[in-house]
């Protein structure tokens, strides 16, 4: 079975130096905001191209803080594209804050620029862009709307640790937003979350909001959070970041090998040299996914949907959400997700090709 994910797998390589980390960690008896939280912050921002990183519980509360520490008015909009993961929006929806979905470029699955002008309203205060499956959004545009509307612009960059947009990092345009659940391409072995920025009173909100809204012990001057990246986490997370590129780079070459050999009856995903992608998930489109998803299982080839049920379709939305958004539904129905870990070999992903191509629709 080629499995689609395996993070034992992932993480093996560096499992002595988790333990020498757990070792000192236990050791130091400092266990909440120490001096691992603050090295990997360190580390992170300069690795973002960023001057300041904060570290939070996780990647839906990186996007909550961040939304929160603007302190925009009670009745305020944020842009927002129609086929994200659930937590961008989460995080609006959490800040009191109404949603305003804007379709995704068919082709790139990212927010499509020209679409978002006609969803600006006198409310509306940011965009929240979503660097999804690893590409990076169309910033020039993107940063041309937010000038004009004087909007702010927040990265969801859960998906994205270290994509490029002409060379510049993701989560260096605006307020950059990250995850490090443990399948991310930056995975701890646990939860956690940073959000990078340039401005030092913003940061400084962060660090407050974060714990409690206090940054004086037993001073509060916000309404904060106990949202706090774990410091046996940033451990871990610092020995991580130093094979990052290695993890980028291997998934780069396994993408090749899929955008070489894969037939082209499937929608593969667009490359541009004007993007470097990090392939968080590998998605071709097809009109009988499910069909294929269960020919690739019978062939022992795992693959995932990301995802099923669209935003505008959920539940405990349906009262916050309206309108229709036939793009994002359309990337539902015919996106599947192939395997692309770090722990796949060359040989694995050219057989994953083989019975791929190997699938005739009836
Ligand atoms: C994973 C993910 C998140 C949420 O991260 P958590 O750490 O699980 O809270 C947010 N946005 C996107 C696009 C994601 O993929």
């Amino acid at each position: 079975m080629i499995e689609y994910e395996n993070l034992k797998k992932v993480n093996e390589k560096l499992f002595s130096k988790y333990e020498n980390s757990f070792r000192e960690f236990t050791a130091s008896g400092w266990y909440i905001l120490g001096k691992n939280v603050s090295i990997f912050e360190n580390e992170f921002a300069s690795f973002c191209g960023a001057k300041y990183s904060v570290g939070v519980a996780s990647g839906l509360d990186a996007l909550i803080l961040a939304i929160d520490a603007f302190a925009f008015p009670k009745d305020s909009e944020i842009i927002v594209p129609s086929n994200t993961y659930i937590a961008t929006i989460l995080a609006i929806v959490r800040n009191g804050f109404k949603p305003v979905l804007v379709e995704p470029d068919i082709k790139t699955y990212n927010i499509d620029p020209d679409k978002i002008e006609q969803k600006i309203t006198s409310k509306t205060k940011a965009i929240m862009v979503v660097h999804l499956y690893g590409k990076m959004c169309d910033m020039q545009k993107i940063e041309d709307i937010a000038k004009k509307y004087n909007l702010k612009i927040i990265e969801d960059c859960a998906q994205a640790h270290g994509a490029t947009y002409n060379g510049k990092k993701a989560g260096s345009f605006g307020i950059g937003c990250f995850s490090f659940y443990p399948t991310k391409n930056l995975g701890a072995l646990g939860d956690g979350g940073a959000i990078v920025c340039d401005d030092e009173e913003y940061m400084q909100k962060l660090k407050s909001l974060r714990n409690y809204g206090s940054c004086k012990k037993y001073y509060n001057d916000d309404l904060g959070y106990n949202s706090r990246l774990d410091e046996i986490q940033a451990g871990f997370l610092s020995i991580k970041l130093k094979i990052l590129d290695d993890i980028t780079q291997h998934k780069r070459e396994l993408a090749k090998l899929y955008l070489e050999n894969l037939d082209d009856k499937f929608i593969k995903p667009v490359v541009d040299e004007k993007y470097m992608d990090v392939y968080h998930i590998f998605n071709i489109r097809d009109n009988k996914r499910d069909e294929l998803q269960k020919y690739l299982l019978d062939n022992g080839v795992k693959a995932e949907i990301h995802y099923p049920v669209p935003p505008h379709k959920q539940k405990a939305y349906e009262h916050i959400i309206d309108g229709v958004y036939p793009i994002s539904q359309e990337i539902h129905d015919t996106t599947l997700s192939l395997p692309i870990s770090y722990f796949h070999t060359k040989d694995e992903i050219l057989k994953v090709c083989k019975i791929m191509n190997g699938w005739n629709e009836l």
